[in-house]
């Protein structure tokens, strides 16, 4: 493993996607004018569950500031697997803040590996949507998003199993809606063939994996039934497809559930055998111990909620993703979506995103 000291993102690497304004706003805010800030950042999504804190503007240049890095160490070859646990922020969009997320670092590496690489596939394991990178390329077919999540009466709302792309984009946005309570056997049992099946007809030349823990059982936000090696089980089934990988962090909200995974799954990255790390499934010896005192394992503390998805109602998603994907034989070539115009879904088209927004709502 190398370490890399990635540089913090400058105005010019976030507006890549951001609106200048809005990252104008970002840079300007501090805890001493927020109540003044207040009324505008509401029109940028700052409040509720996006407050402005201090620094927060270094924040975002250092997780999308990373997370570039990463895409770059991949673009140049000088890795093949690049991580980024403190990237993932997989709701923020163009010109608002949402769901704890100000910047997309994983839509500016993605467009960073466009410049290198033909076909990005995005696979999201966070137990929610990952609406904001959809959005942004939900009408280019030179990325493909899957987001497995729970869907209904959650946040963000999105990720209903009918929304498969617009225009070019169409069919290249695939969504997986599962239920409370889903544990590793039924988890990886439709992650396998949707995630094999994808590859096998996008032919991704490069894959981008958000790795949000909050699909892990215990999760102050979540409801899955996922262990850690159940949740690592679908990163190492990505890794072993042997294609560049930039993996990231996400959502997660049981702070030890977290840092057990994503060292768990850095070790499961390296080839390593996770049992060295984790003698008898417990925590080394460290400055950090405490926090997960009493039992000191790895493993999260599992709350009961019942699996509501039943086998049946898997195959019927996988079937529906297969059917869905049914109607293009091949991966589009790189000649064909360049003609086919512009890869960040336009302005304009917001208003076709609000109407698909409502018709959820509605
Ligand atoms: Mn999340």
């Amino acid at each position: 493993m190398k370490c890399l000291t990635p540089k913090r993102a400058s105005f010019s690497d976030l507006t890549r996607f951001h609106s200048d304004k809005y990252i104008k706003f970002l840079r300007s805010c501090n805890t001493q004018t927020a109540q003044f800030q207040k009324k505008v950042g509401k029109s940028f999504g700052i409040g509720y569950d996006s407050p402005i804190f201090d620094g927060l503007y270094e924040f975002c240049q250092i997780s999308a500031g990373a997370s570039i890095s990463a895409a770059q160490a991949l673009n140049d070859g000088s890795a093949d697997i690049a991580i980024n646990w403190a990237g993932g922020l997989h709701h923020a969009r163009r010109n608002e803040a949402s769901g704890f997320c100000y910047v997309a670092d994983c839509v500016l590496a993605i467009l960073n590996l466009l410049d290198h690489f033909a076909r990005i596939m995005y696979i999201d394991i966070d137990i929610h949507h990952g609406d904001g990178v959809e959005e942004a390329f939900y009408s280019t077919d030179r990325v493909l998003t899957v987001s497995f999540h729970k869907f209904g009466n959650f946040f963000p709302g999105t990720g209903n199993i009918r929304d498969i792309g617009c225009g070019t984009g169409k069919y290249y946005s695939v969504n997986v809606p599962l239920l409370d309570g889903i544990d590793d056997i039924q988890y990886f049992n439709i992650f396998k063939p949707i995630v094999d099946r994808l590859v096998e007809w996008y032919h991704p030349s490069a894959i981008v994996m958000q790795c949000g823990a909050d699909s892990l059982t215990g999760d102050r936000l979540g409801f899955f039934n996922l262990s850690i090696k159940g949740h690592s089980k679908c990163v190492e089934h990505v890794k072993n497809f042997g294609l560049p990988l930039l993996i990231t962090g996400g959502g997660g909200y049981t702070v030890r559930n977290c840092s057990a995974c994503w060292t768990y799954e850095t070790a499961v990255l390296l080839d390593f055998d996770p049992a060295e790390i984790f003698p008898n499934e417990r925590i080394p010896e460290s400055p950090y111990m405490s926090y997960f005192s009493p039992d000191y394992s790895f493993s999260p503390l599992s709350i009961e909620v019942p699996d509501q998805n039943s086998p049946e109602s898997l195959s019927k998603t996988v079937e529906t993703v297969f059917e869905n994907i049914r109607h293009l034989p091949c991966a589009p070539s790189l000649q064909l979506s360049l003609q086919s115009g512009q890869i960040l879904l336009e302005e304009s088209e917001d208003d076709l995103i609000e109407d698909r927004l409502l018709s959820l709502y509605f």
